[in-house]
């Protein structure tokens, strides 16, 4: 049996990330996770049990007991938190508005980390996030940072929220994409930022198909 390959994707809120990942994975047939996810389960799970986001200690107490599970399908892959489906609350503004403090604290980074690499050993997989690349899956076969300007990441964001029937003022949204791309890029521990090893593609102008076949070109000649 050959050994999994892994592509890392990494990039700012709503770089297309999680759009291009799961097309790729389609498209080289292997699995696709985006980390984000795992992240916004803690937060879910802290803000229902009511803990200070601020409070480092009791959010990593909280994490660490908490069994996060993948289930991978066809229809999409679902979270399971503790055996409960919470997928589908995953991207509330409640969540949006907490995920970046909580994923700073280095306890929580560690729990998730392990889980990741553990996931990637597993089977092939095109994994997205903010560290994959640069701590996750420092081995991985392809590493790629998209990038896209404040003003077009907001558009995509905005249509994303009014697609879901969330409709939210633009100013609301741009300010709170920034705000998540400060913390994410300015902590301390696995800050966002593009490996060195990394491609970086800007998005700006490209359609999710376009840059799917720049990525499979890289994979391809790699
Ligand atoms: O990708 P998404 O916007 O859903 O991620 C939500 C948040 O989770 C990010 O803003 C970031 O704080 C955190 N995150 C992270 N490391 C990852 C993936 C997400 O810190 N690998």
């Amino acid at each position: 049996m050959t050994s999994p390959i892994s592509i890392a994707i990494d990039g700012p809120v709503a770089s297309g990330k999680s759009a291009v990942g799961r097309r790729l994975a389609e498209r080289l047939g292997v699995r696709f996770l985006d980390t984000g996810m795992m992240y916004r389960a803690a937060t879910l799970a802290a803000i229902r049990a009511g803990v200070d986001i601020r409070d480092e200690d009791a959010i990593a107490r909280l994490v660490s007991s908490l069994e996060i599970t993948v289930v991978w399908g066809d229809a999409g892959d679902r979270l399971l938190v503790d055996g409960r489906d919470i997928t589908d609350e995953l991207r509330s503004p409640l969540v949006d508005g907490s995920v970046s403090e909580v994923s700073a604290v280095p306890a929580v980074r560690s729990v998730m980390v392990q889980q990741q690499r553990a996931i990637a050993r597993e089977a092939s997989i095109v994994m997205v996030g903010r560290d994959i690349g640069t701590v996750v899956l420092p081995e991985a076969k392809a590493k790629i940072f998209l990038t896209a300007s404040a003003e077009v990441r907001a558009q995509r964001r905005h249509r994303e929220l009014e697609e879901r029937g969330q409709p939210a003022d633009r100013d609301e949204v741009m300010a709170a994409l920034s705000h998540r791309d400060k913390i994410d890029a300015g902590r301390d521990d696995s800050p966002l930022k593009p490996d060195d090893d990394a491609t970086t593609i800007e998005t700006d102008r490209l359609g999710i198909g376009e840059v799917v076949e720049i990525i499979v070109s890289k994979v391809e000649s790699g």
